[in-house]
């Protein structure tokens, strides 16, 4: 769960007079986390900048959501942008060719993209075009995953890789594979496997390409660490590979192994980790060269960062290297051990998912209220007669100043909980209580003003000011659309999307619209490290506010789920077209989950219960409960809900 934050932090905003969008830049640390593709404009929209820089063509997410309106696309919705995806792809493959090339390393690098990451055919799609010139492979970890591998990646010199634990189906598929011409490479996570692809490769006559995962002594910091060590859930220890090189020499089929892998774990935050295992790794390949495995890919893992709170530091959402560094690294590390062992330059493979994906696409919700604590319209006039405790709150509330507002925070907390006493023993009434959390409150809110001026506030007004922080209720469930957010305490970039041009006066956190108190957002970025409330613009009536959540592309929309029956998000895909006024066009538009989709999956007909519905509003029609028409108007209406988009609608 969430880890405690000890002091809580905030966007002090007080001190910037002139809001400019620089200061949108740095309050949300856009071009931090942003990599070069995302900007704000003069009009305070955020903006996308496909080729990262805001030379070449800028699309402006507001004009999508203008689109989407028009042509009554609801929100919540995912925007891809596909030329991030393709960018991305090609800055990895570009990075490893130019520092190959620099190096003088004389293997060349074969990377894969790891299917489960995010397996949405498109985005796959986009992912395995972009990398054609670069003989850019994919990787899958069970069935269904390498059915999609095989029927996505017909390109014959790129890798296919198999992770995970296989039964004879999944390498039978693996052989398939093979017999078609492609390099289809089964990793080897447990020693049987082994013995079960030998024995089908055998009666099929196939020879398969074997890989050997290694269970490394380097483990990663962070969220991940339990994927790498002795523990490991996946890999062969280096006594099993010995075994398992021993074995395939008594059968002559040594010749079989063709890649030694090691994944040390996902967001490894810290470069010496990165370091540490590739010595590792490389010592083992030269080793096992030696000893007769004639070894022609590398393969490195996943494990890339991704900086989601722009803090480039080894925080678990953020990373303290760059993919150049961590390029550079692999080249010249494994570079270096085989040079010294004198065993040749092996090819690299590499299986970054969170890097390659993160970035593309967000989630665009709409906020439709806000909560506050404590409103201040309830008449708080003296009344005759009226109980001590209340006076006394309100005489707090007159002596308040900026030089004694701690002791009056003491005082006016110590006479909340007398009144409470008070109200269970009958002295208080409804109406005194009421005016004394109103007073309360009052003071509490000209406390945090006085505070946010005082630099030597004490950490106990800071929570006070974050649990009066408001919360703005958004369209969306953390559930389907960010669940690292609640179950691993990841941060995401979560910020306005247009109005950055004007100062954010409110501090809030977010809530979405599942009945579950674990719905919200409350941890953000910010310069300083962690925060837990957001700056944003005060709510107007009448007026749409649009929030977006960033980097949402690796492992959230895919690991979601249906909390509250909510289901999949519109979706909407975007294309650059430098021709275009707009700089973009929407290519695709797919609809998210209908409610009778959802209860369909969980077993409900629809159908069903439209009949049943129907049934029992024809009875209470008969009963002359319900006027016909009126009746006829409410079997369609249930009808029309149940076709209909499962969030809310505006
Ligand atoms: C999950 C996984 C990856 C992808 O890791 P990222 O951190 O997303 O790059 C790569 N390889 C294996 C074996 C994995 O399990």
């Amino acid at each position: 769960m969430k880890p405690q934050q000890a002091t809580p932090r905030f966007h002090n905003l007080d001190a910037i007079k002139n809001w400019s969008i620089k200061d949108a830049d740095d309050t949300y640390q856009i071009s931090r986390w942003g990599e070069g593709y995302f900007s704000v404009n003069e009009k305070g929209d955020l903006c996308i900048n496909p080729n990262q820089t805001e030379n070449g063509p800028v699309i402006n997410l507001m004009e999508i959501i203008e689109e989407m309106k028009n042509k009554n696309i609801p929100f919540p919705a995912v925007i891809r942008f596909h030329d991030i995806l393709r960018s991305q792809v090609a800055n990895l493959n570009k990075t490893f060719r130019s520092i190959i090339e620099e190096a003088k390393f004389t293997g060349s690098y074969f990377g894969v993209y790891p299917i489960k990451v995010n397996q949405m055919r498109e985005v796959v799609e986009e992912i395995v075009d972009a990398g054609a010139p670069f003989n850019y492979g994919l990787e899958a970890g069970s069935k269904p995953e390498l059915l999609a591998a095989l029927a996505m990646n017909v390109n014959q010199n790129s890798l296919t890789v198999i992770n995970g634990y296989k039964d004879r189906d999944l390498l039978r598929l693996a052989l398939l594979g093979n017999q078609l011409g492609r390099k289809v490479i089964v990793v080897v996570e447990k020693y049987s496997e082994l013995l079960d692809l030998m024995k089908i490769s055998q009666e099929i006559g196939v020879e398969p390409m074997i890989g050997l995962r290694a269970k490394i002594a380097t483990k990663s910091s962070g969220k991940w660490a339990s994927s790498g060590g002795d523990y490991a859930k996946f890999g062969l220890t280096i006594t099993e590979i010995l075994q398992a090189l021993k074995y395939l020499k008594s059968i002559n089929k040594a010749h079989c192994i063709k890649l030694f892998h090691f994944h040390i774990g996902s967001q490894i935050p810290d470069i010496k980790t990165i370091k540490d295992s590739i010595s590792e790794g490389s010592r083992i390949y030269a080793k096992l060269w030696k000893e007769g495995a004639k070894i022609e890919y590398f393969d490195v893992g996943g494990g890339v960062g991704v900086n989601y709170d722009g803090t480039r530091s080894n925080s678990p959402s953020s990373m303290n290297y760059t993919t150049k560094d961590y390029v550079a690294d692999v080249v010249y590390i494994l570079k270096q051990v085989c040079d010294l062992e004198d065993v040749p330059h092996p090819n690299i493979v590499s299986e970054s998912g969170r890097a390659i994906t993160a970035h593309h696409s967000c989630v665009i919700t709409n906020v439709f209220g806000a909560l506050e604590i404590g409103t201040d319209n309830f008449n708080t006039d003296k009344a005759i007669n009226e109980n001590i405790l209340v006076s006394n709150m309100r005489e707090l509330q007159q002596e308040l100043s900026e030089k004694n507002y701690q002791d009056i925070y003491n005082d006016a907390t110590k006479l909340k909980e007398e009144s409470i006493s008070a109200f269970k023993f009958g002295i208080l009434s409804l109406d005194e209580r009421a005016k004394l959390e109103t007073l309360y409150w009052r003071i509490c809110r000209k406390i945090v003003e006085h505070a946010s001026l005082d630099e030597y506030a004490q950490d106990e007004i800071m929570l006070l000011k974050s649990q009066m922080a408001h919360q703005y209720m958004c369209n969306f469930s953390i559930f389907q659309s960010a669940p690292d957010t609640w179950a691993i305490g990841q941060i995401l970039p979560v910020l306005p999307i247009h109005k950055l041009n004007e100062k954010p006066t409110e501090l809030c956190t977010l809530v979405d619209i599942t009945c579950d108190s674990d719905g919200k957002v409350d941890t953000f970025l910010s310069a300083d490290g962690p925060t837990n409330t957001v700056p944003m613009h005060k709510l107007k009536d009448g007026e749409d506010y649009f929030i977006g959540l960033f980097m949402t592309g690796a492992y959230q929309d895919i690991m979601g789920d249906n909390h509250n029956c909510f289901g999949r998000l519109n979706e909407v895909h975007i294309f650059c077209d430098d021709d275009d006024p707009t700089d973009f066009y929407i290519e695709e538009v797919i609809y998210g989950n209908k409610a009778s989709q959802v209860l369909a999956t969980l077993q409900y007909n629809p159908d069903t219960m439209a009949q049943t519905m129907k049934a029992n509003i024809d009875t209470q029609v008969k009963r002359g409960k319900i006027r016909p028409r009126e009746g006829v108007d409410l079997t369609d209406f249930y009808e029309n809900c149940l076709k209909s988009y499962t969030y809310l609608k505006k």
